[in-house]
């Protein structure tokens, strides 16, 4: 039984409770290990080793703490198969998609920020013959930062690594459901000479350590990602603390297909949008928006490919489709199903739980799944499902496929597949999304502002964006 523990001060420690929940791998449906379920008394061992390490770690000159960033980056590179399997076992993921995409971006989340903490200045400006201002961009002091379950290492440290990088120490809690890397992280940081203190990780639920970190007074700033409705849980909880906070939550992507689209290169690459990671990526796409003429075309060839994927093993090298996260996951993306039939959908693909033999008899299967004829004001083309689930509709112009996409609560990611640069150009301006990728997919350059609009969250991450979410600024003015 693998049983985990925090990592507070520089020292594994089991919770002050005692209490421990299981974990669950999907592929299997046993319980293969205990994870910590802290509470507040962890949140406060863990605030006061930060509080001891931060007047070091803050003024520690910069090229020392890049190079122990970098350091943790290598150590993540130099145990890539080892993070690589146990994602997928705790996440249900194909190993060879936490191979190529999870554990390698994990590492160069740290690379970036090592080199970014070097690259980062700040303003100044000139009053003529008066004063000058500059700007002060000072860490904050103690932050949180909390990840969900679908990119595990991923995403908790795309939010470690620029508060590091800003001079802050650290609280992180990963998802209670996907603890595991999060918890061999630690050790990869002690070897790599990061100071005792400077990163503490919790492990535990939302609603019991994930708000003791929330509401410690001493936690001045929260990066979050996850769902939708506990952002807003989190954004009443903090409004009246006055707590930065930084919300990536939900989506529920379109992607805009156009007649005049690379019609083969457009098919693999909206498929792969549509179900990488069993769709349990809020940046995949759900809403297949179709050009009327190509619509039977492509709708075909997308049935056609789902038909091929089938769900499998995901220790197993050559599997492309693993296993959904949870038993409660499964059943509500299930429920979706059912609700697309009730509302008038047809099922043109998938639809049914998988069962598989062996090792895998009672793991978490479902087969890509796709409905169409459902109006876009149906609950399955509102709400977000997060899962191997996408919806198709036809359009007949650009600006029926532009208000089809916008009629939407969220506004996090959205696709264009067309030829026709001045469309790609007008369309990306009308999308009400904080991204929109061009014939591409998942295409990250690090630099760039990452996050949604509207009910897909508040602030952006990514570049020097995160430097400024984990730093303070502060304007001094002198006159001469
Ligand atoms: P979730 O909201 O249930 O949990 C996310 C994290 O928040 C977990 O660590 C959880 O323990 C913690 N948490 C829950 N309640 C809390 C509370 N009251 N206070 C503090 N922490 C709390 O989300 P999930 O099911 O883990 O993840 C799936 C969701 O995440 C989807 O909606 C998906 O779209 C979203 N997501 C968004 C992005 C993005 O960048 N916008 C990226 C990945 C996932």
């Amino acid at each position: 039984m693998d049983i985990l523990q925090n990592f507070i001060n520089g020292v594994y420690k089991d919770p002050v409770n005692s209490n421990y929940l299981d974990n669950i791998e999907p592929a299997t449906g046993l319980v293969y290990g205990q994870t910590p379920d802290s509470g507040e008394e962890d949140v406060a061992l863990a605030v006061e080793a930060a509080e001891k390490a931060l007047p070091q770690w803050r003024i520690m000159p910069l090229e020392q703490r890049a190079d122990i960033l970098y350091a943790i980056a290598q150590g993540i590179e130099s145990q890539l198969d080892e993070l690589a399997l146990a994602e997928s076992i705790d996440n249900g993921k194909p190993v060879s998609l936490a191979q190529a995409v999870d554990i390698p971006r994990a590492a160069s989340n740290f690379k970036f920020f090592a080199h970014a903490c070097s690259q980062f200045a700040s303003e100044s400006h000139s009053m003529t013959n008066t004063a000058t201002n500059y700007t002060l961009r000072q860490a904050i002091g103690i932050v949180g930062c909390i990840s969900p379950w679908n990119l595990p290492l991923y995403l908790f440290t795309w939010k470690i690594a620029p508060a590091l990088a800003a001079g802050n120490c650290v609280i992180a809690k990963p998802s209670e459901v996907t603890p595991k890397t999060a918890a061999l992280l630690g050790k990869i940081c002690l070897d790599a000479g990061l100071p005792n203190g400077v990163l503490n990780i919790l492990h535990g639920t939302g609603s019991s350590v994930g708000a003791a970190i929330c509401n410690h007074k001493k936690i001045k700033a929260i990066s979050f990602t996850g769902g939708t409705t506990t952002g807003a849980a989190i954004a009443s909880q903090l409004a009246p603390q006055f707590k930065k906070l930084s919300l990536e939550l939900g989506g529920k992507n379109p992607a805009l297909v156009f007649a005049d689209c690379d019609f083969d290169a457009t098919v693999e690459q909206v498929f792969r949008a549509s179900f990488a990671n069993q769709g349990q990526i809020c940046l995949c796409a759900s809403r297949i928006y179709i050009e009327r003429s190509v619509y039977e075309k492509f709708k075909q060839a997308l049935v056609d490919k789902a038909h091929a994927l089938k769900p499998d093993d995901p220790s197993m090298a050559s599997t492309q489709m693993g296993a959904i996260v949870s038993q409660d996951h499964l059943d509500k993306v299930l429920s979706y199903i059912a609700l697309a039939k009730n509302e008038g959908g047809n099922i043109i693909a998938g639809g049914e739980q998988v069962q598989l033999t062996g090792r895998c008899e009672n793991g978490y299967f479902l087969q890509p799944t796709i409905i169409e004829n459902l109006d876009n004001s149906a609950q399955c083309n509102q709400e977000e499902i997060f899962g191997p689930v996408i919806t198709l509709q036809p359009f007949d112009t650009d600006q029926e496929a532009v208000a089809l996409a916008n009629d939407s609560q969220y506004g996090l990611a959205a696709t264009i597949w067309t030829t026709n640069l001045s469309r790609a150009h007008q369309l990306s301006e009308q999308l009400n999304t904080g991204i929109v990728w061009v014939n591409c997919w998942l295409l990250r350059d690090l630099r760039t502002p990452f996050g949604g609009m509207n009910h897909s969250g508040v602030g952006r991450e990514g570049g020097f964006e995160a430097m400024r979410f984990f730093t303070e600024s502060k304007n001094v003015c002198i006159k001469y």
